[in-house]
């Protein structure tokens, strides 16, 4: 049975047919319903200050998508679009034309090496909170049981603790 599945997009460098981080990832949602994921839902695109010594500005969104899947062959299809737009491995904080992350997929939890859902790194993350509660405010995270807004009001409150 098809399900649905939350993938946040991230870039914060040009590339160069699609431009701006922007266009990037515009481009990449185009992307991942051309390689069979039906995308059902898609948030605004939110600009994003750096993470980390990077230096240079975000663009992030959320959308949602059918497919029937399963969440490694979806993680596969995920990392060659990645690599299709470029990106340089091994840089986490570093500069990225595009990253692409399996946030959550209803009430399912996988904990492997390769693959973690829901994303362990999601709780605290206003960048992927702030589009996630445009998509999906309902979604209730399985191992944390708050939904998407919880989560969300949590990580605004000062000193926000996981
Ligand atoms: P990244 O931090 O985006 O460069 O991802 C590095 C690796 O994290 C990927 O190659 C995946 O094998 C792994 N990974 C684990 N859980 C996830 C997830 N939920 N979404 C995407 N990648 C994941």
């Amino acid at each position: 049975m098809a399900a649905t599945i939350l993938i946040a997009l991230g870039s914060n460098r040009r590339h160069g047919r699609h431009g701006r981080p922007e266009g990037v990832v515009t481009a990449a949602i185009a992307a991942l319903a051309a390689a069979g994921l039906a995308v059902t839902a898609r948030s605004r695109t939110h600009p994003t200050a750096p993470l980390g010594p990077g230096g240079r500005r975000f663009a992030n969104a959320v959308v949602a998508v059918h497919s029937a899947l399963p969440l490694t062959d979806v993680l596969a299809i995920i990392k060659g679009i990645e690599r299709g737009f470029g990106r340089r491995g091994g840089q986490r904080w570093g500069d990225r034309v595009l990253d692409l992350d399996i946030i959550g997929a209803g009430a399912e939890v996988v904990r492997s090496g390769a693959l973690q859902v829901p994303h362990p790194r999601l709780a605290g993350r206003r960048f992927v909170l702030d589009p996630l509660v445009e998509v999906a405010p309902m979604w209730r995270h399985p191992l944390q049981n708050l939904t998407a807004r919880q989560l969300r009001a949590r990580a605004m409150r000062p000193k926000a603790r996981g």
